[in-house]
């Protein structure tokens, strides 16, 4: 499996203090990879970092063949990296084909547009029935939901997910595991942040654990249990 994403030495400081210190990880074309930790880890942090929304220094970020440690975060997301922040980032007061829409602002071709708004509806069904309602009025989870659609409306080459089933009840966090799911069978590879959803992590093919900015095990998701994430946590 070729590598998407490659970062090398990743280090990021707050003023003084170094809050990510020389991380390395890889994402492959089609995996889910998951960044695990308990508060304060350094998972945000990596993931800004990584979008370039956070000053770094590292040996290298390279993606898609580009190295992108020296772009914005716009052209980032031109080189096809989309991320979808911590809580749930909706237009409230946009309908959701509105909010759809904005997803794809770094393309040009309104049919394609046209065309992957439908396909969306076809993998989100709530999101098609509600499609010109204020995205407000959804739950939490559908908000989740539209924010996940809307990202991938830039055609995304990787999608980063920022603790997406966050603050969301048993009903929703499974609504955002099947979006995970239909995503991954998209093809479109994900980087994960999650801290306690454990079928979240499993479904990942790698995951890296970090404690205070350092990675102090990887593993495949899989093999993740409860236990060892108290381990990790506590320990
Ligand atoms: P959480 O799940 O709580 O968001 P996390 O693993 O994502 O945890 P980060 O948010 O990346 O952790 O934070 C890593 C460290 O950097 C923490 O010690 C945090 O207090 C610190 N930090 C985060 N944001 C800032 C900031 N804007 N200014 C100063 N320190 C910060």
């Amino acid at each position: 499996m070729s590598t998407l994403l490659e970062v090398t030495n990743l280090t990021v400081s707050y003023g003084g203090i170094r809050a990510v210190k020389g991380i390395s990880l890889t994402v492959g074309e089609s995996e889910i990879v998951s960044l695990i930790g308990s508060n304060g880890a350094g998972k945000t942090t990596s993931l800004r970092a990584i979008s370039g929304l956070l000053a770094c220094q590292c040996d290298k970020i390279r993606f898609a063949g580009n190295d992108i440690g020296n772009l914005s975060p716009d052209m980032r997301v031109r080189t096809g990296l989309a991320h979808v922040p911590e809580g749930r980032h909706v237009f409230p007061a946009l309908t959701i084909d509105e909010n759809l829409k904005l997803g794809a602002y770094v393309r040009k071709d309104r049919k394609g547009i046209s065309h992957d708004i439908e396909r969306m509806y076809d993998l989100f069904p709530i999101l098609k029935e509600r499609r010109k309602q204020n995205a407000g009025t959804m739950s939490g989870g559908e908000q989740q939901m539209l924010a996940i659609a809307r990202a991938m409306m830039s055609r995304p080459k990787l999608l980063i997910l920022d603790e997406p089933t966050m603050g969301l009840s048993p009903k929703m966090i499974e609504l955002v595991l099947e979006t995970i799911d239909k995503i991954r069978r998209e093809q479109t590879p994900i980087l994960l942040v999650e801290q306690n959803t454990i079928e979240a992590i499993q479904m990942s093919d790698h995951v890296f654990a970090l404690r205070v900015g350092e990675i102090v095990h990887r593993d495949v998701g899989a093999n993740v249990s409860d236990a060892m994430l108290k381990h990790l946590y506590l320990n």
